[in-house]
Order: structure tokens, then sequence, then C-alpha cells
């Protein structure tokens, strides 16, 4: 098995935790959970326009609300922009990268010209082999020189996949206003964080090649990449608000419990082998194996997490199901004394699927009808009835009425 595995989730705080990430987040943390690695968090947040605090305690929650714990306190991205520029400078230093001065539309140009010739772009040779390490003006960017020959690793998930380096442009490094790109910040802070193994989603797989050079242009230990297959809706493309709720806490807002969402989510794109489905936090984390991740993308279908749930729902004692359901009572169900809702709570729990259920399917426990079909009283309500009504009552009253003798 792995020696001291440690992986990461690193979620950008410009939106709420979803169910793509929430299930990259749990991939991550039940493969650190079953090998005794560490499950680390970092909070990419060097979008200052689009990031806010108020999504990293809302990603945060959402992790916490699921049952995911972390090994340590999360790293902040936006605090090591030094650090990524100074990484970016020893490449300078070592000849893997160069101070372009082309303009933007002379690169737009030259990349249109050699992509025609099937090769991604690199700057003329003037720009390209130029040693200056002074940056020439302020409009300059840094861009990484890309080796020629080609990229290859082998994927826990895809195996063996290779890029050709001709294919890669040499992309910026620095900015013209002085900032790092995204593929710079990851591969300094994964490294700073020794990072083994990266489990991420299979929209990064673009990423991987360029993350690769930098790892060996910079001397670091390159980790195992794992791209997990994305999930999809129901009409086979790539899962968005177009089919419902995404963000996590909706779930959490209609009912779902934490435990019946990570496993629904452990099996998009994972399987324990046999038919085996319905399985606590502690009974994945037994079970998970990296090795079984699927390489076919997994259809998100809400009717099978609607049932996964339901089966969580049927475990649960009746007290923790109270438990559960206290937000949904908040005291003002009529009637609705602890031991009278307890009852209900015990006939309606093989019946729900959804926490409000209990009120929705079962709101006759709770309020007497306010409306009755009229016309069926006109048919069927004949003088004869009550007299019937009063002999079935009488008949009922002798019956040993118990949930057992009705079963
Ligand atoms: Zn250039």
């Amino acid at each position: 098995m792995f020696n001291s595995i440690v992986v990461r989730f690193a979620p950008s705080p410009t939106g709420y935790l979803h169910v793509g990430g929430a299930r990259t987040a749990i991939f991550n943390w039940l493969f650190a959970r079953s090998t005794g690695g560490k499950f680390l968090l970092r909070i990419e947040d060097t979008d200052k326009e689009r990031s806010s605090e108020e999504m990293v305690r809302a990603i945060l929650d959402g992790l916490k609300w699921l049952g995911l714990d972390w090994d340590e306190p999360p790293m902040r991205q936006s605090n090591r922009s030094a650090r990524h520029r100074a990484e970016c400078l020893r490449l300078l230093e070592s000849g893997h990268a160069y101070w372009c001065r082309c303009s933007a539309q002379e690169v737009e140009e030259r990349r249109t010209q050699l992509w025609d010739r099937g090769v991604a772009y690199r700057c003329p040779e003037l720009c390209r082999n130029s040693l200056s390490t002074q940056a020439p003006d302020e409009n300059a960017v840094l861009r990484f020189k890309v080796p020629e020959g080609k990229t290859h690793f082998n994927d826990i998930v895809h195996d063996a996949i290779t890029f050709e380096n001709s294919e890669i442009e040499d992309f910026v490094l620095l900015r013209s206003d002085g900032t790092p790109v995204y593929n710079v910040a990851v591969v300094v802070d994964d490294h700073d964080m020794d990072i083994t193994h990266i489990l991420r989603g299979d929209d990064h797989l673009s990423n991987t090649p360029k993350q690769i050079q930098l790892y060996r242009a910079l001397g670091y230990d390159v980790p195992q990449f794992g791209h997990l297959p994305l999930i999809l809706g129901p009409d086979k493309k790539r899962l968005s608000k177009r089919h419902g709720a995404t963000a996590i806490g909706e779930y959490q807002m209609r009912g779902y419990l934490p435990s019946a969402l990570v496993n629904y989510l452990a099996l998009l794109g994972w399987s324990p082998g046999g038919d085996r489905e319905i399985m606590t936090l502690d009974e994945l984390i037994e079970a998970f194996d990296i090795r079984r991740v699927l390489k076919k993308s997994a259809v998100f279908d809400e009717e099978k997490l609607r049932w996964i749930n339901g089966q969580h729902i049927r475990r649960l004692s009746i007290s923790e199901l109270m438990e559960r359901l206290r937000p949904y009572i908040d005291g003002d169900v009529p009637g609705a004394d602890n031991g009278y809702l307890e009852r209900v709570v015990r006939l309606m729990q093989e019946r729900m699927t959804v926490l409000p259920d209990l009120f929705n399917e079962g709101w006759f426990f709770f309020k007497d009808p306010e409306s009755y079909d009229e016309k069926g009283v006109k048919k069927h309500w004949k003088p004869q009835v009550p007299v019937m009504v009063e002999e079935i009552l009488a008949e009922l009253e002798k019956c040993d009425f118990t949930a057992a003798s009705v079963e």
C-alpha cells in the first residue's frame, strides 16, 4: 500500500459547494481515511473580485455537514503570491522561462499561423531565446519554455496518458501585472503541502501536462494524478443548474441526510464491488479502493438519491430520526408533544424518503381535514350509514388494534 498519503481538496470560494466539488472532496477524504493519510484543504481565493468570506464559510460548513473533517487549518492561496512569484523567477534563472515582449496582436496572429502547422504557440526566437532576466517593460509577461518531446504520466483512473509537447503552448506564468497564473499557484502549493496524490475532476486533464512540466522544471517530485469522470445530468450533458439543484446546501434544506448524500456521491464513479449500495461513512472508508474508480462518466439520478436517503432514514434509531427532524418541527406542530410525535415518527419512518415527508405525507397526523368531497357525501351518506358506522366502531373497539396484530 501507499506510505504517508497526503491529498487535498482545493475549492474556489466563488460559489457554494456543489455536487461535483463535494464528490471530489469525498473521494479524496475516503482515500486519506482508508489509507491512514492526511486530508488537507486549500482555499483558492486568488480571484479577489469573485471570492468572498461568506462563501469560504459556506463551503467549510458544507464539508462539515457532510461529515468530512480535515487535518490542518486550510491554506489560503491568496497569502502566497510572493512565494509563487519567487518560484517563477527561479524558472527564469534556470532557463525554463523567458520574458515575452510580443504584443497581444502579434501573439494572436502567430498563434493562428503556428496552429495551422499543428504547433502550439511559441514566441519568435528573439523573444524565446532572450537571456535577459530583467523584465523588458511593464507590459511583458513571463512565459514557460515548453521543452520538446512528450509528457507522459500514469493516471490512477485512466492509466497511461501521453501529450505531445508541441501541442502545449508556451503558457504565461506571470501576467503583465506581475500576478502568477493558476497553474503556477497550484503546483507550488501542492509541492509545499507535500501532496502525494491529486484526485480531481476530468475537466482538469488539460492542465495536467503543463503542471507536470512545471514540477519537473522546478525540481519537485511529481505527484500521482487521478482524474475522476465527470458527473452528467440525465441528458448526458455535464451536470449544471439546468438539471436542478446542484448546491449541497439545497439538498440539506430539502431534508436529505448527509450520510445518504455521501453514500450516493461516493457511488458516482466508484463501486465497492458486488451489489452493495447502502453504506455508512465507516463502511465506505472500510470498502474504499482508489483502484476501483470507474473511467466512465456517471449520471446524477435524483430518484436514486431519494431511494438511498429513504434507506438511510430507515436505519436511524427513533431518537436519531427525531433529532434530524427537529429543524422541521420548530414548535409549531399542533398536538406534537413528544410522546405523540414519537408515535407518528415510528409509523412514518418506513414511508419517508426525505425528512419533510413526515409533514407532507403525514399531514393528517397533525391537522384536521379542511375540506371534504361534498358530492361523495351526497351519494354515499344514506340514512342507514350512521347506524353502520356505529356498528363498525363497536366491532373495532373489541379488536386488539396494535401495529403487531394488524400486520
Ligand atoms: Zn514573445
